[in-house]
């Protein structure tokens, strides 16, 4: 059996994104969908605070589409 060549692993960036404080909601969201600057966790409505996480670019591109408010 021969083994199938390795997709190519995509760059990967450290966005800023905000997590939920509640200790048992995995809720999050990236900064540029937060609401305003004191998002509530979309999940449970819980305050969030502000996170760090690595994404993959390319899943970066599908929140360009959003507005940026100036
Ligand atoms: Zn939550």
């Amino acid at each position: 059996m021969r083994f199938q060549q390795q997709v190519e692993k995509p760059p990967e960036v450290s966005l800023k994104v905000w997590s939920c404080g509640s200790e048992e909601c995995n809720g999050w969201m990236r900064d540029n969908f937060k609401s305003n600057d004191n998002p509530d966790c979309p999940l449970c409505g819980h305050a969030m605070v502000e996170d760090e996480r690595t994404l993959p670019v390319l899943e970066n591109f599908s929140a360009i589409h959003m507005k940026k408010e100036s």
